[in-house]
C-alpha cells in the first residue's frame, strides 16, 4: 500500500495520482469485507470505476447523492445498504457524496473511506449537515469523520474551470473564519494559514495549466488543512450566511461561498485586524476583504448573488433568517450591517464600494 499520512484525529490520508484505482488495499487495511460504493447520478461512471477497482469486495453503487443530504435519501441509502449486508462505504465525489456516507454512519456502524473529487473538504470534518422537511440542522461526532482520505489529484484535474474556483474559495473560507473564531488555537492559525497559501500559489497556475497533477495535488493539500480547520473551532458569519443562502434560498454551495468570503471578510476586517492581517499581507494590499475580493475577479470567479438567481426582494428575507438567532462574530451581527453587505454581494460590487 502507498505510503500514508496519519493525522492527530486518527485519520489516515493519502496523496497520489490514480490512488481512486487502490481503494480495495485500503479497504483490507480495515479488514472491511463488503464495500457499497456511493456517488451522485452525475458522477456514476466514476462510482462503476470504483466498484469495479474493488472486484469482489463491492457490493453494489449507489448513486443517488445530492446536496445537503436530505434524510430520505438516507433512508433510501441506509434500506439498500442493508439489503446487501455492506460493512464499509467508498463516497467517491464532493461533499454531496461525503455527506451521504457520514449520514449512513450515523445511523450505522461502518467503515468509511471518501475519494474528495472537490475542494469543499467534508472529509476532514465529524460534521454533518442534513435536510429534512426543508430545514437543515448540522451536528457534529467524531465517529462521522472518515478513517481514510484519498486525494487523486487527477480527479480534482476534471473539474470545470469555474467549479475549480468556486470550491477552492469554498475551502479557503473555512481557514478565513478560523483564523478569527473565538477558540481559535496557535495550531488552528497555523494550518489555517497553510491552506490559504497552497490555495495562493496553487489556484492560479491549476486555472491556466488544470491538468498539472502536482498543483493539483497542493490544491488538495490545501483543501485538507482548510477542512481540518472548519471541524476544529467554530465559524460565524460567512457560514451563517451561506448555510442560509443554500438552506432557505436553494443557492449553489461553493458559488454562494465564493461570492460571500470577501464580504464578510470585509465586514470583519476592523474587529479581527489582527488576526485577518496575514491574509491582506499573503493577498497583496492592505484590507483583506478587497484582496480577496480581488484574487477572486482575477480567477473569474462569480461575484453576484443575483447571479445566482436570488432575488432583490429576497435580501429582507435573507437579513432576518441570518440575524433572528444571535451567534459570535468578531463585529456584533445588526441588521444593518448583514443588509449593507448583501447588497454589494448581490449586485457583485466591490467590499467597500
Ligand atoms: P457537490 O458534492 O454537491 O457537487 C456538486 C456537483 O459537482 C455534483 O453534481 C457533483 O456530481 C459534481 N462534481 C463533483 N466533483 C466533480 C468533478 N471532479 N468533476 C465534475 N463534476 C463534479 O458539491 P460540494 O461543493 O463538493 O459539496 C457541497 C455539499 O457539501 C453541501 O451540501 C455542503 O453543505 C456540504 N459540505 C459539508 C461539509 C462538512 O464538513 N460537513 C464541508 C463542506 C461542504
Amino acid at each position: 500500500m502507498r505510503d500514508t499520512e496519519k493525522h492527530g484525529s486518527g485519520q489516515t490520508v493519502v496523496y497520489a495520482p490514480g490512488v481512486r484505482r487502490e481503494v480495495a488495499a485500503f479497504v483490507d487495511a480495515v479488514d472491511a469485507k463488503r464495500v457499497l460504493v456511493l456517488s451522485t447520478a452525475q458522477q456514476s461512471d466514476l462510482g462503476m470505476e470504483c466498484v469495479e477497482a474493488l472486484g469482489t469486495r463491492a457490493v453494489g453503487l449507489f448513486a443517488k447523492a445530492v446536496m445537503h443530504t436530505p434524510v430520505e435519501v438516507t433512508q433510501e441509502a441506509l434500506a439498500h445498504l442493508h439489503s446487501v449486508a455492506a460493512d464499509c462505504v467508498v463516497s467517491v465525489g464532493g461533499g454531496s457524496t461525503i455527506g451521504l456516507g457520514k449520514a449512513l454512519a450515523l445511523r450505522h456502524p461502518l467503515h468509511h473511506i471518501a475519494v474528495p473529487t472537490t475542494y469543499a473538504g467534508s472529509e476532514c470534518t465529524p460534521i454533518l449537515g442534513q435536510t429534512e422537511e426543508g430545514k437543515k440542522t448540522t451536528l457534529s461526532d467524531p465517529k462521522l469523520r472518515p478513517a481514510s482520505v484519498l486525494y487523486d489529484p487527477e480527479l480534482v484535474a476534471t473539474l470545470p474551470r469555474e467549479m475549480t474556483v468556486t470550491s477552492a474559495l469554498n475551502a479557503m473560507a473555512h481557514a478565513v473564519e478560523a483564523l478569527y473564531a473565538r477558540d481559535r488555537t496557535a495550531l488552528s492559525d497555523a494550518m489555517a494559514m497553510e491552506g490559504l497559501t497552497a490555495f495562493h500559489t496553487a489556484l492560479p497556475h491549476v486555472v491556466h495549466t488544470p491538468d498539472d497533477l502536482q498543483a493539483r495535488e497542493d490544491t488538495q493539500r490545501g483543501t485538507w488543512a482548510c477542512g481540518t480547520v472548519l471541524g476544529q473551532v467554530g465559524m460565524a458569519l460567512h457560514h451563517k450566511l451561506c448555510h442560509t443562502l443554500g438552506g432557505s434560498f436553494g443557492l449553489p454551495h461553493a458559488q454562494t461561498h465564493a461570492i460571500i468570503l470577501p464580504h464578510a471578510t470585509a465586514s470583519n476586517a476592523k474587529a479581527a485586524a489582527t488576526a485577518l492581517a496575514p491574509v491582506a499581507r499573503l493577498f497583496g494590499g492592505s484590507d483583506p476583504g478587497q484582496a480577496l475580493w480581488d484574487f477572486a475577479a482575477r480567477l473569474d470567479a462569480p461575484l453576484a448573488l443575483r447571479d445566482l438567481g436570488l432575488q432583490k426582494n429576497d435580501i429582507e428575507r435573507v437579513v432576518t433568517l441570518a440575524t433572528q438567532n444571535p451567534y459570535w462574530n468578531p463585529r456584533p451581527v445588526t441588521a444593518d450591517g448583514v443588509r449593507a453587505l448583501l447588497e454589494r454581494a448581490w449586485a457583485g460590487a466591490p467590499p467597500n464600494a
